[in-house]
């Protein structure tokens, strides 16, 4: 279901450090098209081997983007496998993960904000339409491929990352608040809903500078957070608030479409002027 690419086309590059399950790099892909040869910018990830019993559920994450094609959906060239390693081959973004980039950019615009958070909800729309459900959306898995230039009037440009190892082998309770609150007890039974709450943690995540929600709380009292179905502290933008309050909704099937989540968004963006104002005077 995937494309599998030699081993000794790859070259190895500087160390990205760690993911959750993985060992991370950047490197080159060669290819030979029409007798030329072709070198490309990669992101490796190699699983780590003292995870290799994951490799299935790591590979699927492959698959899965392998199959499918989006402009705010990560590209995944292919698996690569020799002896223990299995390493998966994807596009190279060039800025990174979106929430280091929030957080090291100490102010970013409303708009901006507004504008990443309707190309995640498309990439979401599209995934919904698909009947794909993704199950590790969040604002370290998505990759900034561009930023913006004020002065050109361009925007961001975001991609979906992979979602990694799949939610019934990880310490659940360490994905709080992100993940579905019904995912607790019944870690197989993923859905389209549970994308939903998911993408209002991070949308949450996005208008707080990238800031990690819970940051700090040990698990038992994560685990508390759910069990009283407590609501994270909302933004100061109420029809914002609003929107991720509806995502986070602790009855599944009470969240919205994606329709309704881009319909919301677009009516934000059109009474954009004015709020934004307001916003950026309260952020400083
Ligand atoms: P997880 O499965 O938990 O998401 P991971 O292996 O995807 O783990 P991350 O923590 O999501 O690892 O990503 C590690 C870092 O690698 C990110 O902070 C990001 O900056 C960088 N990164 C991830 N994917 C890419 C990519 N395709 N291109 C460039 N940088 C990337
Ligand atoms: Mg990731």
């Amino acid at each position: 279901q995937f494309h599998m690419i030699k081993y000794e086309d790859l070259k190895w590059g500087e160390s990205l450090g760690h993911g959750s399950f993985t060992r991370n790099f950047k490197g080159f892909k060669t290819d030979i098209r029409d007798g030329e040869k072709h070198v490309t910018p990669v992101f490796l990830k190699e699983l780590d081997v003292v995870h290799k019993n994951c490799w299935e559920s790591f590979f699927e994450a492959a698959s899965l983007m392998s199959q499918i094609s989006h402009k705010h959906l990560i590209l995944v060239y292919g698996v690569s496998v020799l002896g223990v390693k299995n390493i998966m081959v994807q596009e190279f973004v060039e800025c990174g993960a979106l929430d280091l980039y929030l957080k090291r950019r100490r102010s970013v615009s409303v708009s901006w904000k507004l504008d990443v958070a309707k190309q995640l909800a498309s990439a979401l729309n599209f995934l919904e339409e698909k009947n794909i459900v993704h199950g590790n959306i969040c604002a370290k898995n998505l990759l900034l491929a561009r930023e913006d230039d004020p002065s050109q009037g361009s925007s961001p440009f975001i991609k979906l990352s992979d979602p990694g190892i799949s939610v019934p082998m990880l310490v659940i309770l360490d994905r709080i608040p992100w993940v579905a609150p019904e995912l607790l007890d019944a870690p197989e039974k993923l859905t389209l809903d549970c994308d939903k709450w998911s993408f209002g943690a991070t949308v949450w995540e996005i208008f707080n500078n990238g800031n990690t929600p819970l940051l700090g709380w040990d698990l038992d009292k994560k685990r508390q957070f759910y069990e009283s179905s407590q609501q994270l502290p909302p933004s100061q933008w109420t029809e914002l608030a609003d929107l991720v309050n509806q995502c986070m909704d602790y009855q599944a099937d009470f969240r919205p479409s994606c329709r309704s989540i881009i319909r919301q968004l677009n009516s934000l963006i059109t009474s954009g002027n004015h709020v934004h104002h307001s916003l950026t005077v309260n952020e400083y």
